[in-house]
């Protein structure tokens, strides 16, 4: 920042009467000492950086983020960088946790919600959702406070929410599809659904929710939207289906070779990227999407089918050795 400096000069006559004495000793100087009078150049800049800081404060949100486990740590961090205020509450206190991430924790809901935040978003685990939904002192917020949830699965928390919270509540469901090991350096074309389940007419209703959803965007988040029905359809199939997988392989504890070729280390990045995720997650994925274990079914039989093709081959190999021409 810097300030402009005026020179001012002596009146106009006593100037004339002095202009042949440049140059000027100082005691002769005709201009009186160099003063600063304004910062005016410097004020300029000021106002408008002013004015933009004040622009973030009314777009940054006032976010409370219930669960404050892997996740809802991941999201906080992301937040905090692009402006936003963070609160937190969760079942194991998180104190020191959420200081280094520069959002203010409580250990009692009640005075979480006292806080008054902008969006409340649930980043429980899918098994405890409801739990900690009918312990939630919803009482104590704002009305008309935007609830949002980030589970995996999607008609699970849709519906919890039209169960539990009262009608002057919005409801956003979001799953970003990245977790902080696939989404540890960039969010950049990683898809983020979403399904505005019930937001308020007014301005400022859809406008907090657009906010919300400029957070994902602005970060390069692919915007999907897409209903909470399709997207349990859609992902049963995909995600479950990558979990799956990667806990078996994480299960053979798989490991770089020497001759690692690049389809297996794709493998061990599947691993990488699901095995570290709770057993609470995978289960969730599970027993809370309907489409789930008709997925697995499909799994176990293409596999069965596989394993079929390679044992036939090799029994009709053995038969031939075995028996020869005379089997003929
Ligand atoms: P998680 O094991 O699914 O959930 C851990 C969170 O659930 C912690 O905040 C934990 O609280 C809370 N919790 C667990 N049991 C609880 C109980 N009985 N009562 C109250 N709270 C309980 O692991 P996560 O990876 O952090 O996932 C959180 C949510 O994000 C899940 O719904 C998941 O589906 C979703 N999600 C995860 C990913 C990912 O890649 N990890 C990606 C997208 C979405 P405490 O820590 O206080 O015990």
């Amino acid at each position: 920042m810097g300030f402009s400096v005026c020179v001012s000069r002596a009146p106009l006559a006593e100037r004339r009467s002095l202009s042949h004495l440049i140059p000027y000793s100082s005691k002769q100087r005709p201009f009186r000492s160099l003063r600063i009078r304004a910062i005016d150049a410097a004020q300029a800049f000021d106002s408008e950086t002013r004015q933009k800081e004040s622009l973030e404060k009314r777009k940054a949100l006032k976010i409370g983020v219930v669960g404050f486990g892997n996740f809802g740590q991941f999201l906080t961090k992301r937040f905090v960088e692009s402006g936003h205020r963070v609160i937190a509450t969760s079942r194991t206190n998180y104190s020191e946790t959420a200081k280094n991430l520069g959002a203010s924790f409580f250990c009692d809901a009640d005075d979480f919600c006292e806080e008054h935040p902008d969006v409340v978003i649930f980043c429980t685990s899918i098994l405890s959702l409801e739990a900690t939904m009918q312990a939630f002192p919803f009482q104590r917020l704002r009305r008309n406070t935007l609830f949002c949830d980030v589970l995996s699965v999607k008609q699970f928390p849709k519906q919890l929410f039209l169960r539990y919270l009262p009608e002057h509540f919005d409801v956003l469901c979001l799953h970003p599809m990245f977790g902080p090991d696939s989404g540890k350096e960039s969010w950049k074309d990683l898809p983020l659904v979403y399904d505005r389940v019930r937001i308020g007419s007014e301005d400022s209703r859809s406008d907090r929710c657009a906010r919300l959803l400029q957070f994902f965007e602005l970060r390069g988040c692919r915007m999907v939207e897409m209903s909470c029905e399709e997207h349990d359809r859609q992902a049963a199939s995909s995600q479950f289906i990558t979990h799956t997988v990667g806990r078996m392989l994480g299960t053979m504890e798989l490991a770089e070779t020497t001759i690692s070729t690049k389809g297996f280390q794709s493998l061990l990045s599947l691993v990488d990227n699901t095995y570290h995720d709770s057993f609470d997650l995978y289960y969730g994925l599970f027993v809370y999407n309907e489409n789930a274990s008709a997925e697995l079914a499909r799994l176990e039989l293409a596999f069965d089918q596989v394993k079929g093709q390679l044992f036939r081959r090799l029994h009709e190999l053995i038969r031939s050795q075995q028996f020869g021409d005379s089997s003929r």
